[in-house]
């Protein structure tokens, strides 16, 4: 089993990549921003607790995204290659929750991928995003609320796996072919069983 995170700040690219990557070594591709986004879109009390913090660039809380998760994880553990986590965990409780959850079932997470990305190209992306996504947070004001948060509270969760050895930066790449076969080749080294 091989269970990867996908890392970056909004706009990195992690949606993209987790998909290629999911794609070549079949993993289960769980990404809590798309969960959030289909609760809400199936109007269940969650999807509206969360939508209304997502539009102002909050975080969802915890207990909300650890219960999504764990019931995915508990969904595919038994017929899967492993997963690939896409915007979580975003703090130091989801890091230590995750760990936690894997070490049930004598799991672990292997590897964190840190996507690299200037901060201005970051801005530029989302907006130009924001002209076709239809997401309230791909707004100006909302970008810069989201890449605070991304900096205080998410980007500590790195420590956490640079201390384990987990961890591993992806940076100077341009295009998305040059992202995912660096990606590649990182995970072939640092996980010996590949
Ligand atoms: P994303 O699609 O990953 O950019 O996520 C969109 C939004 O969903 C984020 O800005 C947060 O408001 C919320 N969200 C997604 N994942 C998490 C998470 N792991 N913890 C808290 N909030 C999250």
């Amino acid at each position: 089993m091989l269970n990867i995170i996908m890392f970056g700040a909004p706009g990195s690219g992690k949606g993209t990549q987790s998909s290629l990557i999911a794609e070549k070594y079949q993993l289960v591709h769980l990404s809590t921003g798309d969960m959030l986004r289909e609760e809400f879109a199936r109007g269940t009390e969650i999807g509206k607790i969360a939508d209304a913090l997502i539009s102002k660039g909050n975080l969802a809380p915890d207990y909300v995204i650890l219960e999504m998760i764990e019931r995915e994880i508990e969904r595919h553990k038994e017929n899967c290659n492993g997963f690939i986590f896409d915007g979580f965990p975003r703090n130091v409780i989801q890091a230590q929750s995750l760990d936690d959850l894997l070490a049930k079932d004598s799991k672990k997470l292997h590897l964190l991928i840190d996507l690299r990305v200037e901060e201005y190209l970051l801005i530029e992306r989302l907006l130009k995003r924001g002209l076709t996504s239809g997401r309230a947070d791909d707004q100006l004001e909302v970008i810069k609320k989201r890449l605070d948060i991304y900096h205080q509270v998410t980007a500590p969760v790195l420590d956490f796996y640079k201390q384990s050895g987990r961890y591993a930066a992806v940076e100077n790449c341009t295009t998305i072919d040059e992202y995912f076969e660096e990606i590649v080749r990182l995970i072939k080294i640092s996980v010996s069983s590949i």
